[in-house]
């Protein structure tokens, strides 16, 4: 079937991945096209497993070996033929495990933006040189704290953890960092050599004595005298503070055992010098608006936009007549701030005015991570490719469904399609086209059971979403369980909550 480029269609013949059983489909381009169906109908499978792996396998294929070799290839999907398709960019819910070091600052690319109003606009201590953009990221030679390289927390025993029964002598295992058995034994020995009575109760020895006991680098050398009875000459030992000999073993041992057990010793603490920032001290003395770079990160968007917008919104003429070449209020000034607060308005429309740029990004939900990459994608200034999403609507509250749908529209209208897996009947609504999945689960599915306009859905009496979209049948989409229990919860305040106390019913 040679393709016709005035036919505004993607055609799929004979697909048959998972369950799909041999679909024939057309789908419009430059629109938004909701792919239904029950859970495990098979609309993932014609969404992402067919069409979004074709255009990625077809996007490798163009690219030279070498660099194939470097990217971890999907299978080709099962389908005889796909013409028209368009290059696809997922925006998946959940795609590989994002690093700790990546926040929502760098998934945004907001961060690169205010590094730079830092680097440009930021106020200096008298006789400070001008810092670059990097030096106001932790993740870069010229940013990172030279005490924690950049991770902003420090590693080390604890007295607590080393010793969490102070009743015990040292005799009944009071040290519970120090090595058991005969290496225990011999430990003993050379601090009753020392002069240190190992049948005290721990909490009784003196401060100082306990101090050097578990935190020493000192290793005196003791002659441990054979015991009464016995043949050998005695010999020496060498003594470990209770640190030295978790610090050895981490650095050295190869049994993950005794290295599992040395961990629990060890505990992480905001390093001092940088506050658990991560920065240089000398980047940390910039501030814009009086605050420090680490102090913005840990703002809310919305009070980030409160900061930047009576900046932003000075007139260019004004700042123009500021005859400086840097501070708060230069044209390169209102210009950062300018696009920051467009940027992070559409953040706001998408309920996630709460999160912060420094939020590590393994704490994200999968809905608030792909809604931060829905947005971001709105600057790239792609045209001509197919998005492809995974219910861009999850977790949102349905009040803020009516901003998302006004994101995806403003991406189809610079000239891309959307195809949009989803279960939200609001955003099934506004859809150009449906791709209904069905009618079943597994076996049970993976039919086309209707393509086209969503008014044609209604008529079609074996399509559940048409029941549901139709108002044929009143439960919602999803099943649901009945609760027999209450979850009480109480003083909870994490990311967007605060201090909240309530109870709920629950299924399980
Ligand atoms: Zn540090």
């Amino acid at each position: 079937m040679p393709h016709d480029p005035t036919d505004h269609f993607v055609h799929v013949r004979g697909a048959s991945e998972h369950n799909l059983k041999n679909v024939d489909v057309d789908l419009p381009r430059d629109a938004m096209v909701a792919f239904t169906g029950v859970s495990g109908s098979g609309k993932s499978s014609l969404a992402f497993g067919t069409l979004y792996a074709e255009a990625q396998r077809r996007y490798f294929e163009s690219v030279a070996p070498y660099a194939r070799r470097l990217v971890q290839q999907m299978g080709a999907p099962h389908v005889q033929e796909i013409t028209g398709l368009p290059p696809a960019v997922a925006l998946q819910q959940r795609r590989g495990a994002p690093s700790s070091r990546s926040s929502v600052g760098t998934l945004t690319t907001l961060s690169n933006l205010l590094r730079m109003l830092y680097s440009r606009a930021g106020t200096y201590p008298a006789g400070a040189p001008r810092l670059a953009a990097e030096a106001f990221s932790p993740n870069t030679v010229a940013g990172a704290c030279p005490r924690c390289h950049g991770l902003g927390e420090e590693h080390d025993v604890s007295e607590e953890l080393m010793v969490p029964d102070t009743s015990l002598s040292i005799r009944e295992g009071a040290i519970a960092a120090w090595p058991g058995a005969w290496q225990g034994a011999n430990l003993r020995s050379i601090v009753t050599g020392l002069g240190i009575d190992v049948d005290t109760p721990w909490r009784s020895l003196k401060a100082k004595d306990r101090q050097w006991l578990l935190f020493t680098d000192e290793q005196p050398k003791v002659f441990i005298k054979p015991e009464r009875d016995r043949v050998d000459h005695g010999y020496y030992g060498l003594f470990w503070s209770a640190r030295a000999h978790v610090h050895h073993v981490l650095a050295t041992s190869k049994s993950q055992m005794m290295r599992d057990k040395a961990m629990r010793f060890v505990r992480s603490l905001p390093c001092p010098d940088c506050a658990g920032t991560g920065l240089r001290p000398d980047s940390l003395e910039v501030t814009f608006r009086g605050l420090s770079i680490a102090e913005v990160n840990a703002l809310s968007f919305t009070e980030l936009v409160a900061l930047l917008r009576p900046v932003a919104e000075l007139s260019e003429a004004a700042a123009a007549t500021s005859m400086a070449d840097s501070g708060e209020a230069t044209e390169v000034a209102v210009r950062l701030c300018g696009d920051l607060v467009a940027r992070i308005r559409v953040l706001l429309d998408l309920g996630l005015g709460y999160l912060s740029l420094g939020r590590s990004s393994t704490t994200l939900s999968p809905g608030e991570a792909q809604r931060l990459r829905i947005a971001t994608q709105l600057r790239s200034g792609l045209f001509g490719v197919v998005y492809v999403l995974d219910e861009p609507s999850a977790g949102l509250h349905p009040a803020d469904a009516a901003p998302l749908l006004d994101v995806l529209e403003t991406l189809k209208g610079s000239g891309n399609s959307l195809f949009v897996v989803e279960h939200d009947l609001d955003i099934v609504r506004r859809a150009d086209w449906v791709v209904d999945i069905g009618p079943g689960a597994g076996e049970d599915g993976g039919r086309v059971l209707y393509s086209g306009p969503v008014e044609g859905l209604e008529q079609v009496t074996d399509s559940v979403t048409g029941a549901h979209l139709f108002g044929r049948v009143e439960a919602p989409l999803r099943p649901q369980r009945a609760p027999h229990g209450w979850l009480h919860l109480r003083g909870v305040s994490r990311h967007n909550l605060e201090d909240l106390s309530w109870m709920c019913r629950c299924a399980s």
